[in-house]
This record gives C-alpha cells, structure tokens and sequence, in this order.
C-alpha cells in the first residue's frame, strides 16, 4: 500500500482538525462519492471506500493517535485491499457501535470494510461467481407395513430443478460472455435508504456477482436449472420405520456453474398394520387366547411376520399376560433382529344356547369360589374394609 494516500488529505482536513471538522468532511465526500450517485462508477466507487476507511480511523480517537503515531503501517499491510484484516476485533476500544453501524452501512465496497471483522467474515464473503451444490431434496414417502419390515424397491416420481446441460448450469448461452450489471455497476451490492440512514444489499439484478449474462441460454433462460421430471428407484431396506430417511445421493437439485447437485432424501412414513404393532425391532400384538386353553393350558397358533408359531399356554393364564417370542421380530441387516410380544386377551364364548349352553352349565358346575382367586382377593379385600368402616362408626 504504498501509494495510499493520507487519511487527513483524503478527506481534504488538517492534522489538528475537531471531531465535528472530521465528520462533516466526511459526510461531504460521502454524499459526493456514493454510489448511488455514480452508478457503474469504479473510481466513485474506490474514493467512497478509501473515504469511509479513513473516517472509520479519524473518528475513533485511539486509532487516530495510533494512525497519527504510525502512519498506514499502525494497521498492518493489507488493510483496506479486499479481505484485509487491519481492524480485526475493531469495536474494543469504546468505539461507538451505533455510529459506525450507522455509518458503514453506507460504505459500499467489495470487502474489507469493518463488518466483515464484525460478521467474522474477514474477507471469506461468499464469491456469487463460485460452483454452487445444489439443494437437498426431501420426499415423504407412504409405505406398507410388510415393506418396513421385509424390505422393497419403489420407484418414485419426482419434479427436479437438474443443472440445465445446454449452458452446464452456467445460465449463459455457450459461446455468449457476460456484461457489468448495469444496476449496481458491478459492485454487486447496492445502497438504499438516504443520508446517513443506508443499507448496502446484495443486487438483485445479479445476486451480487457484478456480472449479468449477455445472452441468457436458450433452454433455461438464464436459471441454470432445468425442471425435469425423473423416475428413481428406491431401495428400502428392511426394517425401516416412520422417520427413518433414506439418502440418495447426488440425485437432489443440480448444481449450478459446475457445482455438484444435492442429495435426495426420502423420509418414510410406515402405514400402521390392524394386527402388527411396532416398537423397533420388537413386534406386539394382541393375542386372544379361548377361554377354555387359558383356563386348562394348552397350544395357540399366532401369526408372527415370519409365519404362523405355536405358543404355549400355561394352565391358569390370566387376561393381560404377555409372552415373549424371541426371535420372531423384525430382523435389520444392520441391528439383528427383534422378538415378538404377544398379549393375552381372555376370549369368552359368544352365542352359547340350547343343549351347548346346557352341556356348559353341567361341565362348570365343578367351580367354585377357590377357583377364582382374583375374586377371592377382592373379597377379602372388601371385607377388611367394611370392618373398619363398622368400627369407625361405633367409635363416633
Ligand atoms: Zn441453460
Ligand atoms: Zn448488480
């Protein structure tokens, strides 16, 4: 930097001017030099920024008496080129934050300016003209039962923005060059707002690259992107279940200007089965075990995902018992495989009439009161209560 020009001769003031001398010098070389005022002008544009650096300095008092001390070199080199560090961390020294925000707002520029200290960036502005990946997709996808836990292949259809293979995602016709955006001049920012009240903005015209395309390719339109429609084969291992996401790679949105494209994540939702419950790898169902098997003991044939089992049925099996089936879960190629849980539920003959419900009230005639032990508990257990209850109120 070694042609950099004085801060007080920049600003057109003596060695021993005021604050307010400063400022108002300042705002006179800001309103002349702005780019609003001289769209598309790079020299404006260079004055504004070397203006702005030097106010940034003059109006902090110890970095003035720093810079007064050291010249330019009190910051460093690189200071003021593109992603130059010299303020790094600048707001300790008491520096007023409204009024530099205030201010540097204003200051339009490439990089460098204090807010890239400010913002962390330190000069690692995203270039707009680098490849850019394209977005991650997501696809909800309805699945059966039986898929989740055996595993399928489905073929999806999905809408994609592809990188458009006339231009390869450049969005210019090939062989086309590009221009200077004619709204921010190339500066790719532009300022709005008034006085000292602006905001600098990325430019819409050209998303702050500085450069439009001279003639937008003819298949895209300038987008990069082309929206195609595409068929792709989904793998489904077994064992998903709802929320498990499935990646597919490189099959998301396109890359632009030779960026890779996005992956394509498929988000399952597992359609619940009338029998066959969940929790991972472990199935439950509810099985109804007759009467009669529950009360004697004896075999029930359960469907388990892997095909009907034998389960065994001890004597006396109350309602509410459950059983476990090792073995009989879904199997995962990744975390084995899980048990089935099955939970009794007491099945009481329905519709029994004529010589049937006859025979049965001759066959249970050999219960009685010991062969029902819950209700034997609640007995006793009532009984005990009313006793207390009696002496509580001969006692009142
Ligand atoms: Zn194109
Ligand atoms: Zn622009």
């Amino acid at each position: 930097m070694a042609d950099k020009q004085d801060y007080y001769e920049l600003l057109g003031i003596a060695k021993g001017a005021s604050a307010e001398e400063i400022k108002k010098a300042y705002r006179k070389m800001a309103v002349k030099y702005h780019p609003d005022k001289n769209p598309g002008d790079k020299t404006a544009e260079e004055k504004f920024k070397e203006v702005s650096e030097a106010y940034e300095v003059l109006s902090d008092p110890a970095k003035r008496q720093q810079y007064d001390q050291f010249g330019h070199a009190a910051f460093g080199p690189g200071r003021g080129g593109r992603g130059g560090g010299g303020f790094g961390g600048g707001f300790g020294g008491g520096i007023d934050l409204e009024e530099a925000l205030r201010t540097f707002m204003g200051a339009a520029g490439g990089g460098g300016s204090i807010f890239d200290n400010f913002f962390g960036g330190g000069g690692a502005r995203r270039n707009p003209n680098a490849p850019q990946q394209g977005a991650d997709l997501r696809f909800d996808l309805d699945i059966d039962f039986e898929e989740a836990v055996l595993g399928s292949k489905r073929e999806i259809r999905i809408n994609v923005n592809e990188t458009c293979t006339h231009c390869n995602g450049s969005g210019a016709e090939p062989g086309s060059g590009k221009r200077t955006c004619p709204d921010c001049g190339g500066a790719g920012q532009v300022v709005s707002g008034g006085g000292f009240v602006q905001f600098r903005q990325t430019c819409p015209t050209c998303r702050g690259s500085g450069e439009v395309i001279e003639k937008p390719c003819s298949k895209c339109h300038g987008q990069g992107l082309l929206r195609n429609k595409r068929n792709i084969e989904v793998k489904i291992p077994a064992g998903v279940e709802t929320g498990s996401r499935l990646r597919v790679a490189g099959r998301g949105e396109g890359g632009r200007r030779g960026g890779p494209a996005g992956d394509l994540y498929i988000v399952l939702h597992v359609r619940e089965h009338d029998f066959f419950k969940r929790n991972d790898l472990d199935i439950i169902c509810e099985v109804p075990v007759p009467f009669h098997i529950a009360t004697l003991g004896g075999e029930v044939s359960v469907p388990t995902i892997q095909g009907n089992a034998t389960l065994k049925i001890p004597a006396g099996t109350e309602n509410g018992k459950v059983f476990r089936m090792r073995g009989k879960g879904v199997t995962s190629p990744r975390y084995g495989t899980g048990d089935q849980h099955i939970l009794v539920q007491i099945e009481i003959p329905q519709g029994l009439s004529g010589k049937d419900k006859k025979k049965f009230e001759d066959a249970i005639k050999v219960l009685n009161d010991k062969h029902f032990p819950l209700t034997q508990k609640m007995r006793k257990a009532a009984r005990t209560f009313y006793e207390h209850k009696r002496a509580l109120e001969e006692n009142a």
